[in-house]
C-alpha cells in the first residue's frame, strides 16, 4: 500500500476553499489588539488561552456559547482598519496554508454599528484581501473572492443581494445567507434570490446543516442556489443496504445528477452535531457516490482548524489519497463562482499539475 499524505505534504499541495466565514477566522492575538483599540471587553487578553476559549465554546454543545464567540469576532470588526486587517490576515493565512483559490463570506449589516456604511464595509474587506494577497515580490499568491451573506433571521436580504451585483466586477463573486435555519426557510428570502437570478449573479445558501430535506429542496428548488452550504442532511434521503448498494431518493439523485456543489465542513459539523464524528461523517457515503463534494473549513478559529487540518483529518478517517485529494480540489474549483475560462486555467494550470507533482513525490 502506498504512504498517505502528510500533513506537511498537504501544506504544499495547491488547495480551493469555497466556505470560510470572515468573521470565524481572526487571528486569536488580533482580536486582543483590536479589543484594547475600541475597548471591547474579552474573556481573555492571552492570545493562545482566547484560541482555547473560542474552540472550548464551539465545542461545548451549547448554542448560547457558540454565538458568543461570534459577538466579540464581530464585536471588534467595526472600523475600516479593523476589516482592511482582518481581511488581510485572512489571505496571508490562506495563502501560508497553500490555498490558492478562496471564497470567503460575511454579513455586511453585522460590521455597521459604529457608523460604517454597506458600501463602505465591503470597501474596506476588498482592500485587506487585496493587501494580504501580494507576496513581498508584489505578485499575488492566492486569489480571494468575496461572499456577501445576508443573515436569515433579518429582513435586508434584498439590499445585501443588490450590493453583491453592485460590487460584482470589484472582487464580490456571490451571495449567500446564513444563521439559524429552523424556523426561518430560505423562501422567507425569494425576492433577494429572483432578483439574483434576474441579474444572472451566483449564490449559495447555508442548507441541510441542523435542519433536514425541506431546507435542502427549498434552497434548489425554490430559491435556485448554485451550491449548498454543508447541505450533510441529503444523506436523509439515500438509503444503504446491508451490501452496501445505496438507493437514492428523488431529491439526492436530483442534487448528484445536477451536480449541485456541496460545501462540506467535517470539524464545523462535529462541533454544530451535525455530524456524530469524522469516521460517520456523510463526506464518507457522498464521496464514494460521487456527489459534487467540497471539502471547507467554516470557521477556522472557532474549529482550530485550516484547508490542510480539514484534509488531514479525512485522509485519516477514510484513508484517502493524493487521487482523492485533487477530486475534491477539482471539485471545488469547478464550483468556483468566478468565469469557466478562468476555474479551467487554474484546474489544468495550477491544480493537476500540483498533484501530479505531489504524487511523484510520494
Ligand atoms: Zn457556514
Amino acid at each position: 500500500m502506498t504512504r498517505l499524505p502528510t500533513l506537511e505534504e498537504i501544506r504544499r499541495a495547491p488547495k480551493v476553499l469555497l466556505h470560510d466565514h470572515l468573521d470565524g477566522g481572526l487571528r486569536s492575538g488580533t482580536i486582543v489588539d483590536l479589543a484594547r483599540d475600541c475597548g471591547h471587553t474579552l474573556p481573555t487578553y492571552d492570545p493562545a488561552e482566547l484560541a482555547v476559549w473560542f474552540r472550548d465554546a464551539a465545542d461545548s454543545g451549547s448554542l448560547e456559547r457558540y454565538l458568543e464567540t461570534f459577538s466579540h469576532t464581530v464585536g471588534v470588526m467595526q472600523t475600516r482598519e479593523a476589516l482592511v486587517r482582518v481581511a488581510a490576515e485572512c489571505a496571508e493565512d490562506l495563502a501560508d496554508d497553500g490555498v490558492m483559490y478562496a471564497e470567503v463570506r460575511y454579513a455586511p449589516e453585522q460590521h455597521t454599528s459604529q457608523g460604517l456604511s454597506l458600501d463602505e464595509v465591503v470597501e474596506a474587506v476588498l482592500e485587506g484581501f487585496r493587501l494580504g494577497s501580494a507576496g513581498p515580490d508584489g505578485k499575488p499568491r492566492i486569489r480571494v473572492g468575496t461572499l456577501l451573506t445576508a443573515m436569515r433571521h433579518q429582513a435586508r436580504s434584498m439590499e445585501i443581494a443588490e450590493l453583491a451585483v453592485r460590487y460584482r466586477d470589484l472582487g464580490v463573486v456571490g451571495f449567500d445567507i446564513a444563521g439559524a435555519e429552523a424556523g426561518y426557510p430560505p423562501t422567507r428570502h425569494l425576492d433577494a434570490f429572483e432578483y439574483l437570478q434576474r441579474e444572472n449573479a451566483h449564490f449559495t445558501i447555508h442548507a441541510g446543516e441542523g435542519f433536514g430535506l425541506p431546507s435542502i429542496w427549498q434552497a434548489i428548488q425554490w430559491c435556485g442556489a448554485d451550491r449548498l452550504g454543508h447541505g450533510v442532511r441529503i444523506i436523509d434521503d439515500i438509503t444503504v443496504s446491508d451490501d452496501g448498494e445505496a438507493k437514492l431518493g428523488r431529491l439526492a439523485a436530483y442534487v448528484r445528477d445536477k451536480r449541485i456543489p456541496l460545501e462540506m465542513c467535517p470539524t464545523s459539523n462535529l462541533q454544530t452535531g451535525a455530524a456524530p464524528s469524522i469516521a460517520e461523517h456523510p463526506i464518507g457515503l457522498l464521496r464514494r457516490l460521487y456527489f459534487r463534494v467540497t471539502v471547507n473549513t467554516d470557521n477556522r478559529l472557532m474549529s482550530g482548524t485550516s484547508v490542510s487540518q480539514e484534509f488531514a483529518t479525512l485522509v485519516d478517517a477514510f484513508g484517502y489519497d493524493w487521487d482523492d485529494l485533487q477530486w475534491f480540489t477539482v471539485n471545488a474549483m469547478k464550483s468556483a463562482f468566478i468565469p469557466f475560462d478562468e476555474r479551467l486555467a487554474l484546474i489544468n494550470g495550477v491544480i493537476k499539475p500540483g498533484y501530479a507533482q505531489m504524487k511523484w513525490q510520494a
